[in-house]
């Protein structure tokens, strides 16, 4: 059913208007072409394919269909593409009827927090209850144009029955106390769950209010309080300012991660646009997923304190495994937080965040931090160090930093690292995988592929297909298949191409798509692996003159066949070599007869080999 509704979506849609929406594109042959949102740049590299609906970039080898550039261009995951491209191209997406009901409780607790942000904010500016959260502000230092910006509220105490939301959101907004209950916004008894607080609230990256974060005024308790989950408020997922913050990160690709709403609001009144704050929670792994989905750098900027410095040295490993590269910004020790500290002196704090050191690097001047020449401080700071290293997933990085910090203890890196590595493996030893996992992950920002840096031969190649990339003939038959599907079916059934043949897995999976489509559709560049899909895509809005649509059929048969016949010889040739290599490590100490026996069948082999057919 899912399937229909993507087809239909794209049937309905253009790859040129939904690109076309963004970026400005100007034919060019058979491809539209323009400045790839996704990088900078001065010349177009950004490709769009509308007879494929698929889109390329040869600069920073992105690449899909309209369902992969709305997820890159929003910033948002699949199913939110998959929504936002239904709405806009009118279709209905089926849904099982829990994930209807799921999806219109959400809805409406979208909606009575929509309503709600309006009433605290009404309250805040409007009425004598407001006062108390208007002097906070002006305390704080925040003016009014910026407050009303991130729709700051004033949530009052209510009268006797605290119920002065509810109250409004029953006879106002014909809610249901059951609803607002359900919204997070009061208990069942219809008592307001935030009174006589400042009131942020928490939307998506749309600007759609999901809940909110609450500020007790004075000594009251809790200090902060949040929406309880909801089916629209999730606390691992939330985070304050994003909507704010989506313009600059699109530009920046920058992320300033701070802990507080004040620190969000401090910040942009710095001119620092690009920050978010978790809000109500740690930073959590989900969050580093989205903060990863707007941004290839993230600026932890918490407090000075020593509960800031746990905050950054955690989320440094939750950016690890996200492979989402990070900067510390150390605060100042005279500031407790960005917000005392752009109170202070705005323009220090913008450049604190620009001053913002590679992550392990911090982490190891806080390791090694005023240690004195005595030999035991020395071990001591030098296990911390080896503890520290152990937790680089990426060998080269671990690396050099090993080095940096022998330096800083005046001991030998080698001595660092074995120390380090002795400790990794006593901990597989005693506690299974996990350590292993967070060792070997690959970092991928960390250390660029040298391909890349050297100026690899085909720069189109995606970072998941460098390693291996296919032959040409393997590229040209992924390139059939990726730009006339109903080619790959011709390939296998008729002309006889074997996909275990194929040396490159992503062909083969590219291919095996493209057989399971239906006749007439394109390929579903989303359906792919990310690596396979920037693979299609590139191959995709390559201009293959024997599939114009008035080419002579018989030159593409030819080539077809040829390909198949390529890839055939290299299977076969890559049997018989493994074959040999198999008879070599077979051989061991010399015996004359046997060896004999080895050489002449080696000898057919080859001979096998250079026979193999054309
Ligand atoms: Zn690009």
């Amino acid at each position: 059913m899912a399937t229909d509704a993507r087809a239909e979506i794209k049937a309905r849609l253009d790859i040129l208007d939904v690109i076309g929406g963004h970026v400005s594109l100007h034919r060019s042959g058979t491809q539209h072409t323009g400045l790839c949102p996704f990088h900078a740049e001065k010349t177009p590299s950004f490709s769009v394919s509308q007879q494929r609906q698929a889109w390329y970039c040869h600069g920073c080898h992105e690449g899909g269909d309209i369902f992969t550039f709305v997820e890159k261009i929003e910033g948002v995951d699949f199913p939110r593409a998959l929504e936002l491209l239904a709405e806009r191209a009118g279709v209905e997406l089926e849904k099982d009827r829990r994930g209807g009901a799921r999806g219109a409780g959400r809805r409406r607790s979208i909606e009575l927090n929509e309503r709600a942000a309006k009433f605290y904010e009404y309250v805040l500016w409007n009425l004598a209850a407001g006062g108390a959260g208007r002097r906070l502000l002006a305390e704080r230092g925040v003016d009014e144009v910026l407050a009303r910006r991130f729709r700051v509220g004033f949530a009052p105490q209510g009268g006797q029955a605290g119920d002065a939301l509810s109250r409004y959101l029953v006879a106002r907004g014909g809610a249901a106390l059951s609803e607002v209950a359900a919204a997070g916004l009061a208990g069942r008894g219809g008592r307001d769950l935030f009174r006589h607080r400042l009131v942020f609230p928490i939307s998506d990256e749309r600007g759609q209010v999901l809940g909110f974060g609450g500020r007790a005024l004075g000594d009251a308790t809790p200090k902060y309080l949040n929406t309880p989950e909801t089916g629209a408020y999730h606390k691992s997922t939330a985070l304050f300012g994003l909507d704010q913050a989506r313009q600059a990160l699109r530009e920046l690709r920058v992320a300033v991660v701070v802990e507080g709403y004040f620190d969000v609001l401090a910040a942009h009144a710095a001119g620092v646009a690009n920050v978010v704050a978790s809000s109500g929670t740690a930073l959590t792994r989900e969050q580093v997923r989205i903060v990863a989905r707007h941004a290839d750098l993230v600026v932890l900027c918490f407090d000075g304190d020593a509960a800031g410095r746990r905050a950054a040295d955690t989320a440094v490993d939750l950016c690890a495994v996200e492979r989402l590269a990070a900067r510390i910004a150390v605060m100042p020790p005279e500031f407790k937080d960005p917000d005392e500290m752009v109170r202070a002196d705005p323009a220090a704090f913008a450049a604190t965040i620009s001053g913002a050191e590679p992550e392990w690097h911090v982490l190891l001047g806080w390791a090694t931090a005023g240690i004195g020449r005595g030999v035991d401080e020395r071990r001591r700071a030098g296990e911390r160090v080896a503890a520290l290293l152990r937790r680089i997933p990426d060998e080269n990085t671990r690396e050099l930093y090993a080095r940096e910090g022998a330096q800083m203890l005046e001991v030998s890196a080698a001595s660092l690292v074995a120390s380090a590595l002795t400790e990794v493996r006593a901990a597989n030893l005693t506690r299974g995988r996990s350590a292993v996992d967070r060792v070997t992950a690959p970092l991928g920002v960390a250390s660029p592929s040298p391909a890349v840096e050297a100026g690899s031969a085909d720069p189109g190649l995606g970072d998941d297909d460098l390693g291996n990339p296919p032959p040409s003939w393997e590229e040209f038959l992924a390139a059939y298949a990726a730009q006339r599907p109903a080619l790959a079916r011709l390939l296998v059934d008729e002309m006889g191409l074997d996909l275990d043949d194929l040396a490159s897995p992503a062909v083969r999976r590219i291919l095996e798509l493209a057989r399971s489509v239906p006749p007439g559709s394109v390929l579903p560049l989303h359906a792919l692996g990310a690596g396979d899909r920037r693979l299609a895509a590139r191959l995709s809005v390559r201009d293959l003159p024997e599939l114009a649509t008035d080419a002579d059929p018989v030159a593409l048969e030819r080539a077809m066949a040829d390909c198949v016949r390529q890839t055939r010889k290299a299977a076969s040739r890559g049997r018989a070599r493994r074959e040999i290599d198999d008879l070599f490590a077979a051989s061991g100490p010399l015996d004359p007869e046997r060896d004999e026996n080895v050489a002449a069948r080696i000898r057919r082999l080859l001979a096998e080999e250079r026979e193999s057919p054309e």
